[in-house]
């Protein structure tokens, strides 16, 4: 039996605090985006402080401060963490499934899966950047990117391996004829097709 989503009629992925409330993968995200939020607000709270002691005291400050946040980019109307493009370059790419694998990304980096995050995001800015690929050949791609990335924050048990693993063949073939994607692809489609390759015998 699943458990489902304590907000939402969803699988549950994740649990969290100490009663252990499952959420699905779309919860867990803004329960972490708060989370993130009240510790950028304790950064600025302590560096609020420490410059009014130093203007009380006139001493410089001592120690060193919390650096900036950087801020979300808003690309057509799609908030993204991680995936660093510009709207022209998004354009007519469906921004939900963007949205979708920017949002797997900030899971899987909160769960130390950082090489699997790191090629998902470089996968997605060559291909949305790529002036070989063609609108369509785009959209499909991040479209199952987004498939693939939701199946990568999924425990490792839960994992639909022969969905990722086809679609995963389909998008190495596609960018296997655009040539401005070629480092990337030979860099990041093996780690992700590794990543949905079941152990067996375990
Ligand atoms: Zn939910």
């Amino acid at each position: 039996m699943t458990v489902k989503c304590y907000q939402c009629p969803a699988p549950a992925m994740y649990q969290v605090g100490e009663q252990n409330i499952p959420l699905c993968l779309d919860h867990y995200f803004k329960f972490s985006q708060i989370l993130q939020q009240q510790i950028e607000d304790n950064e600025r709270m302590i560096n609020f402080a420490a410059d009014q002691m130093s203007e009380i005291s006139g001493l410089p400050p001592i120690g060193p401060r919390f650096p900036p946040r950087p801020r979300p980019v808003i690309v057509s109307g799609a908030k993204l963490n991680n995936i660093s493009v510009n709207n022209s370059v998004v354009g007519t790419i469906n921004t939900g499934s963007i949205g979708t694998v920017d949002q797997s990304i900030s899971v899987l980096k909160q769960s130390g899966e950082s090489q699997l995050a790191e090629g998902i995001k470089a996968l997605s800015e060559a291909i949305l950047q790529s002036g070989d690929l063609t609108k369509n050949q785009k959209n499909e791609l991040i479209e199952s990117l987004s498939v693939i990335s939701r199946e990568a924050v999924t425990p490792k048990e839960a994992r639909q391996n022969t969905v990722a693993q086809s679609l995963l063949e389909r998008c190495s073939k596609i960018t296997g004829l655009a040539n401005d994607v070629t480092d990337v692809c030979q860099k990041w489609w093996p780690v992700l097709i590794a990543a949905f390759t079941a152990a067996t015998g375990g």
